[in-house]
């Protein structure tokens, strides 16, 4: 790419928009050139804005340091250039952010956004690049129903909770045994409720067995990315069925799923189970997208992996950690699957969503 792609992130200070910072930081495609958050650190350089609150171990990227954030409902002052937005901003309500998010495709901004406002919406795709790149198609869609000139959409990625276990069942569904139904437990990290969930006292020694909606997001996202694409947008597959209990434990970074699975027809072999993950790759792999792990399934045959601590980095944040396959007493297998919440869950999933639709044409420079 001769030029590279202006970009601004959107919730810049918070935990996913600093993992937005480091992970763009360098990057061959994109460049950050503009940052926005809250009033409340408006008109502040980035570095003043952010505070003792940057939790990342590498320094802040020096080329964002003096940047002066702007408010994200401010367009009059987002740089000349910027045609990508990264958002990985909360407001209090949802429906506001769904309608700024909109906002920004209006004036012609490609948008990729971390949160969950428009993630139910059936003309806004919402991709694992590995699984349903062609989600894209909804795009053009999308422009028409809601007139957006033609540079400006609004993709999403979807929930975190998801990551951990979704590409191993896409791996096990592409290779021809399609899944029936799936129990899953998740045990979610502190940071997977941003800087305050990091600082919460109550998550000390602790686990919480109830995460407001996530429930319902684990159960229902699936069914949009394994779903379609119609003429009026996505319909969701009704294919699988997910029964889910979503828990917050007291790790930093890394959701762990365990899963309990049935198979519609044949059973495959454990062997060959990890023999389709081993192999599993896709678009991403195959056009070597900057963001995108060698392997987005690696499978660790120690009786005690993966573990949040040693496995949650493994290939830039980006791969999936599985382990522990064994047949299930009612169901036909179970495993734990392990995925970095806020780079593969986050920032790091939105990246490599952004790359596929730069591959595709929707981001040009
Ligand atoms: P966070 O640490 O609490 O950060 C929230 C960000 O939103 C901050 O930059 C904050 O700016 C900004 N913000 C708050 N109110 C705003 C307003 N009125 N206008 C503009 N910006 C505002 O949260 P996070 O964990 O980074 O999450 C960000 C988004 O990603 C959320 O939608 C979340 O659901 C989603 N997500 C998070 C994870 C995860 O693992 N953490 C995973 C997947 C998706 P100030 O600093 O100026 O207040």
């Amino acid at each position: 790419m001769s030029q590279k792609i202006k970009v601004s992130v959107l919730g810049a200070t918070g935990l996913v928009g600093q993992n937005f910072l480091r992970l763009l930081d360098g990057h061959p495609w994109f460049e950050v050139v503009d940052v926005a958050a809250s009033p409340r650190s408006v008109g502040k350089t980035y570095a003043d804005a952010v505070g003792g609150n940057w939790l990342m171990s590498d320094e802040i990227p020096t080329h964002v340091k003096n940047l002066v954030v702007r408010d994200a409902q401010d367009f009059d002052v987002i740089p000349d250039g910027v045609n990508c937005i990264f958002s990985a901003m909360d407001l209090p309500d949802k429906v506001d952010t769904r309608k700024l998010e909109f906002a920004y495709a209006t004036s012609g901004y490609a948008l990729v956004s971390t949160s969950s406002a428009n993630r139910r919406v059936d003309d806004v795709p919402m991709i694992i690049p590995e699984i349903n790149p062609n989600h894209t198609d909804v795009i053009p869609i999308q422009q028409v129903n809601r007139n957006l000139p033609e540079s400006g959409f609004v993709a999403v990625k979807p929930n975190c909770s998801i990551q951990s276990y979704l590409i191993t069942l896409a791996a096990l569904e592409s290779a021809g045994y399609p899944v029936d139904q799936v129990q899953v437990t998740s045990l979610q990290a502190v940071s997977g409720a941003g800087q305050a969930g990091i600082q919460s006292i109550e998550m000390k020694d602790n686990v919480i067995p109830f995460i407001g909606d996530e429930e319902e997001k684990t159960e229902n996202e699936p069914l949009k990315i394994f779903g379609s694409v119609s003429e009026n947008g996505i319909v969701n597959s009704n294919q699988i069925d997910i029964s889910a209990i979503c828990t917050r434990v007291s790790v930093i970074d890394g959701h762990t799923a365990v899963v309990h699975l049935r198979f519609k027809e044949e059973v495959p072999s454990l062997d060959k189970i990890k023999t389709i993950w081993k192999n599993f790759r896709t678009l991403p792999q195959e056009n070597f997208f900057p963001m995108a792990p060698e392997n987005p399934i690696v499978y660790l045959e120690e009786k005690d992996r993966p573990q949040p601590k040693l496995d949650r980095n493994t290939d830039k944040g980006m791969a999936v950690s599985v382990g522990r396959l064994a047949e299930d007493k009612f169901f036909d297998i179970r495993y734990v699957a392990l995925s970095h919440n806020t780079v593969r869950g986050a920032a790091g999933g939105a990246i490599l969503t952004a790359e596929l639709l730069v591959e595709k044409g929707y981001i040009n420079a």
